[in-house]
């Protein structure tokens, strides 16, 4: 049985006093449940004294992105090998990354390896743009995606590996996905794994969906088979919604 998933993506929000406000506020509120692992992914400012203050029965850090070097001249870079043994996640090829900041498969391809290079598990973000759906290429989109940004690794390599499903056009425009395009979309990036890796794989693959999720809709999800969990944004800025959508992840019936 997979173990359920809830990631909060703070996105660059909150200095490190207001992180640290916010993750105090979650431990008041948040139930642990033993089905549900739960990840915060705040601004690389905050991780380092996050580590500390955080109860890691409660949740685990992730971060929002990593460099695919782990040294070098690289101005501005936080590479995934300063990352270890500070966070246990990493988000890579987030939405904003590939959309605002052009990273191109082939980065997210070596980014990705890097991570795992350096024992973070990392969640991998796909999904397609309105036009892309508008024009009937949801499908080749996410096949492209998944094809090119796994391809540097083995099937021991994605063995921790989560896949987040988050449409472009539902993110943090309030304009979410229905629950049978999730399905579709999601069992699409299942069925890629398995052609790549085999059932094994495929069995043990976290995929999640993101994109204006709240805690009215968050179960709608959550009940989808083969969906393991959610990746949040805006919502997770607020600790009661997303103490809520941990309980829905909690009282779904889905995976
Ligand atoms: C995200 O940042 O990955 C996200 C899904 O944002 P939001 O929940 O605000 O749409």
């Amino acid at each position: 049985m997979r173990k359920k998933l809830i990631a909060g993506n703070w996105k660059m929000n909150l200095n490190t006093h207001q992180a640290s406000v916010l993750i105090h506020r979650l431990e008041e509120n948040l139930e642990t449940h033993k089905d549900v692992e739960v990840v915060i992914c705040p601004s690389v400012m905050s991780v380092q004294p996050l580590n500390l203050q955080i109860n890691k029965r409660k949740m685990k850090l992730g971060a929002q992105d990593a460099f695919y070097e782990d040294e070098g001249a690289y101005t501005g870079q936080v590479s995934a090998a300063m990352l270890h043994g500070v966070v246990e996640y990493c988000l890579v090829g987030h939405s904003e990354r590939r959309h605002v900041f052009g990273e191109t498969d082939d980065v997210i391809s070596k980014k990705l390896a890097a991570v795992v290079r350096n024992r973070i598990k990392p969640i991998l973000c796909v999904g397609e743009t309105s036009t892309d759906r508008a024009d009937g290429e949801t499908k080749q989109v996410l096949h492209d995606q998944v094809i090119a940004d796994l391809r540097n690794l083995t099937a021991k390599e994605i063995q921790e590996l989560a896949i987040a499903y988050e449409p472009v056009w539902a993110i943090g425009t309030g304009d979410y996905a229905k629950p049978d395009q999730v399905k579709e979309a999601t069992d699409f990036i299942r069925h890629n794994v398995r052609e790549l890796y085999g059932p094994k794989a495929e069995q043990d693959l976290r995929v999640l969906y993101g994109g204006s999720v709240k805690p009215d809709n968050a179960k709608s999800y959550m009940d989808i088979e083969g969906v393991d969990g959610l990746l949040v944004g805006g919502a997770s800025l607020n600790y009661k919604q997303f103490a809520q959508i941990v309980n829905s992840a909690h009282e779904s019936t889905g995976n």
